[in-house]
């Protein structure tokens, strides 16, 4: 595993403004339940979610970035308040072309979460690459850092707390809780 001393870990972390999100075996588990008339569902977390959410409130945007298309992806962007979302992108390195057109950051701004080889060549040109417990060989071995979640089930919210504590906006976020 390629993961980075703490150090150099915590420098890129501080300099993240946007998280790039697979979708499937990142956001979900990876399966995909179909109904009779052959319509999509997929199952999401909803303590990720809110991992999504106090990002925002941190100041950090999220985007999804997936290769498949499912309304089910659009319903929960708009539930997260995601306005970044780009599905059917086989080639993912033009759906972060797209993603840096409307929000021209540098590299080193960026966080990209993926599970799958097709990741590949995105993580290896953003600024951070994240992935989860459970993705393939391949990936968590060239991460910056693997959460020790699996995908779909706390890896989006576990990695969604490194980022807001290594940018120090983790205990003002939590202080709001416990006021
Ligand atoms: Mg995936």
């Amino acid at each position: 595993m390629s993961v980075l001393d703490e150090n150099k870990l915590h420098e890129k972390l501080k300099k993240i403004k946007l998280v790039i999100f697979d979708c499937d075996g990142v956001l979900t588990d990876g399966r995909i339940i179909y109904n009779d008339e052959g319509q999509e569902t997929k199952v999401f977390d909803v303590r990720d979610g809110h991992g999504i959410k106090l990002m925002a409130r941190g100041g950090i945007e999220s985007a999804i970035l997936t290769a498949r298309e499912s309304k089910t992806v659009d319903h929960r962007a708009a539930n997260l308040g995601i306005e970044l979302v780009y599905q059917g992108m086989k080639d993912k390195l033009a759906g972060l072309a797209e993603i840096l057109k409307k929000r021209p950051l540098k590299l080193e701004e960026i966080a990209y979460v993926g599970d799958d080889i097709i990741d590949l060549p995105v993580l290896k040109r953003v600024g951070l690459a994240l992935t989860v417990a459970d993705a393939v060989d391949e990936v968590r071995e060239r991460a910056d850092y693997v959460a020790s979640k699996p995908g779909g089930r706390g890896a989006v919210r576990e990695l969604a707390e490194l980022i807001l504590k290594a940018q120090s906006r983790w205990d003002d976020i939590l202080s709001h809780y416990l006021a």
